[in-house]
């Protein structure tokens, strides 16, 4: 599936975050070490174009795509040595495909920072060397073992060298992601350790209305943390929201002057982040959005529907989103050409509107 680890500092928020995320309420105290279950919350991608596919189609419902996020516990500063709840808890987001950490800029006197005081800067670097510590040690664990396959011959050198690479990495202070390119580092041996800092991240900036409304500001917290994406939102009101009417949560947001909840705004952002994009399926029963990886042709297309589909792929009937708009109806498409039919070779765009045709 496709999932989202959460990891922060305790006290920044991930709870309430999280709380949005489900419509559940897990427990969010104001004391540190306060999450301790592994939880998941399935948010819905927003994508305007399947209300425009389903009122075409006279679909009965609507299917978005989703985006899976894991809860996890707080980390601080000492956790890979076994401070707080220890590493143990990291073991929840090694299966995740991307990490989303939670960085406090909220200001409120009653919510107690471990570290004392509201750095974002510092928070970004706690985390940071938590992550590489705790990959430091993961390496250091299998270091023997490899070594020692690669002498009774069950392994190639170059793996283990492939290893050797990523720990100098680790220790001079990089992450593994951001020195993919930088230092060649081959990934295939890297994948099968789950690496929590080879994965992409993206940073949720936690903060109250007033920093929200500062470009300035919001632009100088992305510095700290570019190329990676960033969202910002204020976790207390998301959660708030949760609890209105669709049109009253409008409203409220238009009231802190934003256009997009940060749920949805990080669900989007997440989708950006892990290079995934969506094509869209449509009929009477249901105007679908379906999540494959940029890049994935016809057939494996067909496969994220049912495996079936993609081992007996003939082939697929295909329109983009804008020309069948464009058009007003699947016939009008047809008589302007615009309904191509695609082989297994056919590399997939986002927002193509597909029909696939399949021998079983
Ligand atoms: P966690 O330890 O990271 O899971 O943090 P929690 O979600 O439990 O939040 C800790 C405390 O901070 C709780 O009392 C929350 O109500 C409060 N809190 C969370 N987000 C915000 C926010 O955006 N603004 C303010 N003022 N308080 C927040």
């Amino acid at each position: 599936a496709l999932t989202i680890g959460i990891v922060g500092l305790p006290n920044v928020g991930k709870s309430t975050l999280f709380n949005a995320l489900t419509r559940n309420q897990v427990l969010a105290a104001n004391y540190p070490f306060a999450t301790i279950e592994p939880n998941i919350g399935v948010v819905n991608l927003p994508d305007p174009r399947l209300d425009q596919l389903a009122e075409l189609f006279s679909s009965a419902r609507i299917m978005p795509a989703t985006v899976s996020f894991v809860d996890i516990a707080g980390i601080v500063k000492g956790a890979s040595e076994g401070e707080g709840l220890g590493n143990q808890f990291l073991a929840n987001i090694r299966e995740a495909q991307a990490i989303a950490q939670v960085v406090r800029v909220f200001d409120d006197p009653d919510v107690v920072h471990v570290d004392g005081k509201i750095d974002a800067a510092s928070d970004l670097e706690t985390i940071n060397t938590e992550l590489i510590l705790a990959d430091l040690q993961t390496l250091e664990k299998a270091l023997p073992r490899v070594e020692k396959e690669v002498k009774i011959k069950k392994r190639d050198a170059a793996e283990l060298a492939e290893l050797q690479k990523a720990q100098a990495v680790l220790e001079r202070g990089d992450t593994i992601f951001s020195s993919i390119a930088s230092d060649k580092l081959e990934m295939e041996h890297l994948r099968e350790l789950s690496l929590l800092t080879a994965k992409p991240f993206i940073y949720v900036f936690n903060a109250d209305a007033d920093v929200l409304a500062d470009e300035a500001k919001r632009q100088q917290l992305a510095d700290l943390v570019a190329p990676a994406d960033s969202v910002f939102l204020d976790a207390k009101l998301e959660s708030e929201l949760m609890e209105l009417s669709e049109e009253e949560a409008r409203e409220m947001l238009e009231m802190e002057g934003q256009t997009e909840s940060g749920l949805d705004q990080l669900a989007r952002v997440g989708f950006h982040t892990l290079g995934l994009q969506t094509y869209l399926t449509a009929g009477p029963k249901e105007a679908r959005a379906w999540t494959i990886n940029a890049g994935d042709t016809a057939p494996q297309a067909a496969g994220v529907i049912h495996t079936d589909f993609q081992r007996g792929f003939i082939k697929a009937e295909i329109v983009s989103f804008d020309d069948l708009m464009d058009a007003g109806s699947m016939a009008e498409a047809k008589a302007r050409g615009k309904v191509r039919m695609e082989g297994k070779d056919y590399v997939m765009h986002d927002g193509d509107v597909v029909e696939f045709r399949s021998g079983s």
